[in-house]
């Protein structure tokens, strides 16, 4: 029977088809909206459809469809990245993998689960806790991010300073490569396999180089004890110090965050209040877990730190549901942060640890400097910043000021020989600042690379590296960077 579509387009018509009708695609205006960005929304562009296939084979199709057609292609999880991934700058045709969202297979002897892409993150731990198990790459997005999205970003989370961010815990992937083929990568848990380290590669590679259809993850036992300490501070540079102090001291916590003042005021205007004091500077939230018998040990020690970097108040998490409580609190931080301002932009830098007191004194004048607000939620035993800038959009030129203020963060982590992402990858939004950290034929190296994957570059193209033109473009469309980031930091000197 001939499909029922609003549309001459045969293209539109020909990809219904291999998703078996209507049902699976999107095509008209009104729907494409939601998909015109992903969490980065300054910037926004209408796909040419939306497409949702139900297995790799039909995600094969659709690739070698659009391959064959010259057609410009994405794929897409949740949306929540940060970076512009998954926005369709050439008007592709996204592929969204929310409907592949099995659990495909548990081996909890091998302690490996295999999933779909679509699968949302802390489903895995929620399907495996009550056998004792647990998935530990923890983005703060966790409760509806998938894992595909995951690898394309190698995401980290609070829990991956003891336990590592993604590429630490995948063990395979089965791959459409950008013609259509199908291919499968697996390490088979040998710690040093012979050949080319393919999933390290495609892990980061954000939806470059490859749409990952299946993946396999190791899962790892739950520590047989846990403790949770909230320390509150009147000096940022104390609560910083603390951190360092820490990790000087031989502990390798599992998490250790920070929040400053203006988060703070955040957390607690939003929908988790904990009572956090109002006019501290800055807290440190610590988790330590392991075997039970050396975590009092632990926590004695972090407590001794914190005295001597002159604590406030400190406090240890009485049970459960405090701990959860002070978790809830933390990572819905960035959402928090609509309660206190009209808009705000996430960066995303990372820095050694123990430049963490100058590189916020640093954050602090670019705030002076363009006259805005900047919030900061961050990894700290990672050194992984999250300035977050609070700004309003209805105002004319603070979109820009804005954008100002998140390339001035991140010269500032790559000044003090940190880098310009620890997590969200790079997507369209930080391309020109890529020359923070790489020069020209680093630049130009890694782009072979993506050629040998994705020669047409018809997958997710212009993304991650400043091609000639190309970024310059998409910063200009931006209205607010069509000055070079270093021109703009040029402003700030
Ligand atoms: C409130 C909030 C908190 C966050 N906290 C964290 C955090 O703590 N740590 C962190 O690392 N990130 C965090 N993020 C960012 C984001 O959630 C992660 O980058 C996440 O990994 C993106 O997953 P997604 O499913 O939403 O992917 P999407 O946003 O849909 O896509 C991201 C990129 O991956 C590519 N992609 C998606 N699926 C596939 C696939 N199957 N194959 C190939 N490429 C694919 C897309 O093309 C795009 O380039 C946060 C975001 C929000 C909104």
């Amino acid at each position: 029977m001939p499909l029922k579509l609003k549309t001459k387009d045969k293209h539109i018509k020909k990809l219904a088809e291999i998703v078996n009708g209507p049902k699976s695609i999107l095509y008209l205006k009104e729907d494409l909206l939601a998909y015109d960005c992903d969490g980065f929304t300054i910037h926004r562009h209408m796909p040419k459809a939306v497409v949702f296939p139900k297995n790799t084979e039909e995600v094969a199709a659709i690739v070698k469809y659009c391959a064959s057609h010259n057609l410009p292609f994405l794929a897409r999880g949740a949306g929540t990245g940060l970076s512009g991934g998954a926005i369709p700058i050439n008007e592709e045709v996204i592929i969204s993998l929310v409907r592949m969202k099995r659990l495909v297979h548990v081996d909890l002897e091998n302690r490996r689960a295999v999933v779909e892409p679509g699968f949302v993150n802390l489903k895995l731990t929620n399907s495996i806790s009550e056998k004792g198990y647990y998935y530990a790459p923890d983005p703060s997005s966790q409760y509806c991010c998938t894992i595909g999205g995951n690898v394309a970003e190698n995401a980290g989370g609070a829990h991956c300073l003891k336990y590592g961010v993604t590429t630490n815990h995948i063990l395979g992937l089965e791959v459409v490569l950008p013609n259509g083929e199908i291919i499968e990568i697996s390490s088979d848990g040998i710690p040093d396999a012979p050949g080319y380290d393919l999933l390290g590669l495609l892990t980061g590679s954000e939806g470059t180089l490859g749409i990952v259809t299946k993946i396999t993850v190791r899962i790892l036992k739950n520590p047989e004890a846990k403790q949770t300490v909230l320390a509150y501070f009147d000096k940022v540079s104390d609560g910083s110090y603390a951190v360092s102090d820490i990790i000087s001291a031989g502990i390798v916590p599992a998490a250790l965050e920070m929040m400053d003042k203006i988060a703070i005021e955040g957390v607690e205007a939003a929908s988790f209040p904990v009572g956090h004091p109002k006019d501290i500077a800055a807290l440190l939230l610590i988790e330590v877990d392991g075997i039970e018998a050396g975590i009092d040990e632990q926590i004695k020690e972090i407590l001794e730190v914190c005295k001597k970097r002159n604590v406030r108040e400190v406090k240890v998490a009485q049970n459960e549901q405090e701990r959860a409580r002070w978790w809830a609190n933390r990572k819905t931080g960035f959402g928090a942060m609509g309660a206190i301002s009209p808009d705000y932009l996430v960066q995303d830098g990372v820095i050694p640890r123990s430049k963490l007191p100058e590189v916020l004194e640093r954050i602090n004048q670019v705030s002076e400097e363009v006259g805005l607000r900047i919030a900061n939620i961050f990894h700290a035993g990672d050194g992984n910043l999250h300035p977050l800038v609070l700004f309003d959009s209805r105002k004319p030129g603070e979109t820009e000021k804005a954008l100002k203020a998140g390339t001035a963060c991140l010269k500032a982590c790559a000044d003090v020989g940190g880098s310009i992402t620890g997590e969200h990858g790079v997507g369209i939004e930080k391309m020109e600042e890529m020359r923070f950290v790489f020069n020209e034929e680093e630049i130009q190296a890694q782009t072979a690379i993506r050629e040998v994957f994705n020669p047409k570059n018809l997958l997710n193209a212009g993304k991650i590296f400043p091609s000639p033109g190309r970024c310059v473009e998409i910063k200009k469309e931006m209205k607010a960077t069509s000055v070079k980031s270093e021109e703009k930091l040029l402003e700030f000197s």
